[in-house]
């Protein structure tokens, strides 16, 4: 049985900085995450796309802002389960909870932080036969290394924010050989700059721009060789390419998380934003996995979310004291 403090469920950037916050309070933190490496979102989805909302920093990459913060929260000595699901929460008879991962793991606590973001990653995927076969075989729904594209003919398919900023990011930085940005409506959802952005690539023809238009199929013997297009108006052909790269965003599912008797609210767990709190004493829940009127999936909202939530933990662990507020810049980060 692991003991501690707090048990956060979920660590990518909500979790780690909460680990921070936790600390500045002398509250011992374990991370549990199902992923083999910490940093959520950032390190799974885009660690190597830059981020230009994070206080004092103008740009970071995802992946850079991660290793801060693991550089951040080391004076802590976090613990980590990864590579594990939280599957199952119980309260003892002893006003503390156990998590049990879905490897048999147990933890114990009086409090639980939930920030596990949007739950179990799962990207959505285009209705094509066969579309599994070719996984990792030249269909990827994630673009982890751009490195990855290098000189190579790449298909990109989706008409959000997503979708625009890889057709961009892998066209300017002259990473692949040729870019394909195929999507079925004729206008886009994402930003409009970024939407300007590829209208003006495809006119000096550095991006082919396919609108009204749907990858129908996959073909190739062992891998991807080409794709079956299908434009609304000129019909089916051939477009040959190294890689099919299909970006329609990630089902937010709550896995287990769902079924804890806790206020589920479209797909996340409502709470109090007095210290997000949720409706069972003693679990919280921060970041984009929880909901509230106003709210914005946003790591900055998520690290305020993480601050308040530890210190109404602190009042719930040690009732009888009084917590006074301190500024780092006075004691250092382990002086507290
Ligand atoms: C392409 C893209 C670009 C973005 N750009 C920005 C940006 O510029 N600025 C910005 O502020 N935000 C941006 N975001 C949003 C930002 O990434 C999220 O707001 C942030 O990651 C939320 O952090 P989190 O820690 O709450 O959750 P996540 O990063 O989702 O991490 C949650 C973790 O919980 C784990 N987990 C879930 N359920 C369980 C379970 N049952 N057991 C164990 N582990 C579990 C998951 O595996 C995951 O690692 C972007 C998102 C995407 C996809």
């Amino acid at each position: 049985m692991i003991k501690t403090d707090i048990i956060i469920i979920g660590a990518g950037p909500v979790g780690l900085f909460t680990v921070f916050e936790a600390g500045l309070l002398k509250l011992k933190c374990h991370l549990i995450d199902s992923l083999p490496q910490p940093g959520g979102q950032c390190s799974e989805i885009y660690p190597k796309k830059p981020i230009y909302d994070i206080p004092g920093f103008p740009s970071v990459l995802a992946g850079e802002l991660i290793d801060n913060l693991m550089v951040q929260i080391e004076p802590f000595k976090a613990g980590f389960t990864l590579g594990e699901a939280a599957v199952k929460i119980d309260k003892t008879d002893e006003d503390t909870f156990i998590v049990t991962t879905v490897k048999g793991t147990k933890h114990e606590a009086p409090i639980v932080m939930i920030a596990g973001g949007l739950g179990v990653f799962e990207p959505r995927k285009p209705p094509i036969e066969n579309l599994e076969f070719y996984e990792d075989k030249g269909v990827e729904y994630i673009i982890k290394d751009p490195e990855m594209y290098r000189n190579k003919r790449c298909v990109i398919a989706g008409g959000g924010d997503s979708a625009l900023d890889w057709a961009i990011f892998l066209t300017e930085k002259n990473i692949a050989s040729e870019v394909t940005l195929v999507h079925r409506g004729a206008s886009f959802r994402g930003h409009l700059d970024s939407v300007q952005k590829v209208i003006d690539l495809s006119e000096t023809g550095k991006i082919n721009l396919v609108t009204e238009a749907e990858v129908k199929g996959i073909n190739g013997s062992d891998k991807l060789e080409s794709l079956t297009i299908k434009h609304k108006r000129d019909g089916e052909f051939t477009k040959e390419t190294d890689h099919f790269i299909p970006l329609f965003g990630l089902k937010p599912s709550l896995g287990p998380i769902g079924d804890w008797n806790l206020e589920i609210e479209k797909n996340a767990i409502k709470v109090d934003t007095t210290d997000y709190s949720t409706n069972i004493p003693g679990i919280y829940a921060i970041g984009d996995i929880n909901t509230y009127e106003n709210k914005l999936k946003l790591i900055l909202c998520g690290f305020h979310e993480g601050t308040l939530a530890v210190q109404s933990a602190f009042a719930r662990i040690h009732p009888e004291k009084k917590n006074v507020l301190k500024y780092t810049t006075v004691n250092g980060v382990t002086g507290f």
